[in-house]
């Protein structure tokens, strides 16, 4: 399948009062036509504002890299060609949909924004394509839910009716970031059913943000782990699972998910990720890391490719750090 959407070198950084925090610092990876691309890791690694700059959501622009779309650098266009770009092509779907959708508009009037301003549907049109869009995301009644509140919804219809809206203008790519995190078990299995039935019948790419394991095994084609701000493994889902090479990784698959008061899943890996404002030149993970050596603190290790495309960021596969 070609490129769609190309990271190259992205730097997102932001600038505090206690220094710099580097949230994302040299990332680079591709998402291809059709194909689910996982982001995963803790709260904190810069998974989130990698998909924030690439809708250009952040109020600082990166401060370094690329991020290609369709071969075109999304960095550099104007505010009009962008806003094009967000409604059209790229769309995104947040963990908490009430905080989305406008209350005081009917489910209908927000799914028909969208194709007015950007497919110029007249107002009958729009809310004819609407119920459409409602019943196509699996809601019944869509005649009904299209005059509602989103008050007047469950949790797990109003996240499907922000898949509706994020999908409203066909776009080819959609970015979830952890959108079944809030929702119970059950529903999460549906809200996930229905992204795969979306990938399969669009041929749209999704970019799934999550710090879920399980989520992964059931979604990904490719898989991107990223830890305090850099990617450290890429691969196919297959080859992660089957033969997660570095130390981080490993961990996350071994840990056990742990349910908190908020239902979220958090994994077991002793200690935290570091103060992203001290940072330094070396591997972040080093602190937690049982195979940890001598290199490890005093240099970055580079993320380098195997025979097989499987990528990894780890002094363990490096012949530097074992002939010292
Ligand atoms: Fe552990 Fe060193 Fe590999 Fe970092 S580079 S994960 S500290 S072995
Ligand atoms: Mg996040």
């Amino acid at each position: 399948a070609k490129d769609l959407v190309e990271f190259r070198n992205l730097k997102t950084h932001f600038h505090t009062s206690a220094g710099i925090v580097k949230a994302v610092d040299d990332v680079s990876f591709t998402i291809r036509e059709g194909e689910t691309v996982c982001i995963v890791g803790e709260s904190g690694c810069g998974k989130s504002v990698t998909a924030m700059s690439l809708m250009r959501l952040l109020e600082v622009p990166p401060a370094g890299g690329e991020i290609l779309f369709k071969g075109k650098d999304i960095l550099k266009l104007n505010k009009n060609e962008m806003s094009r770009i967000r409604g059209n092509d790229i769309s995104i779907i947040f963990q908490e949909p009430m905080s989305s959708l406008n209350p005081v508009l009917t489910i209908g009037e927000q799914i028909s924004e969208p194709l007015m301003i950007h497919l110029l549907l007249d107002k009958k049109k729009a809310r004819k394509r609407a119920i459409e869009l409602i019943s196509l995301v699996g809601i019944s009644r869509p005649e009904k839910i299209v005059d509602s509140f989103p008050h007047e919804l469950s949790g797990g219809m109003r996240q499907r009716i922000m898949i509706a809206i994020a999908l409203s203008c066909n776009p080819k790519l959609l970015i979830a970031d952890e959108p079944t995190t809030a929702l119970d078990v059950t529903i999460q299995a549906q809200i996930l059913d229905l992204m795969r039935d979306i990938k399969e019948k669009f041929n749209t790419s999704i970019m799934l943000i999550t710090h879920d394991l399980g989520v992964v095994a059931e979604m990904a084609d490719y898989v991107v782990v990223m830890y305090a701000g850099k990617v450290i493994e890429e691969a196919s889902v297959f080859e992660l699972f089957k033969a997660p090479k570095h130390p981080y990784t490993k961990g996350l698959l071994k840990a056990k998910p742990i349910i908190n008061q908020r239902q979220e899943r958090l994994y077991s890996i002793p200690g935290q990720v570091p103060n992203p404002v001290e940072l330094g030149q070396n591997c972040h993970f080093h602190d937690r890391c049982e195979s940890c050596m001598n290199i490890c603190r005093e240099k970055e290790p580079p993320l380098r490719k195997d025979e097989e495309g499987h990528k990894v960021a780890c002094w363990l596969y490096e012949e530097e750090a074992m002939v010292r």
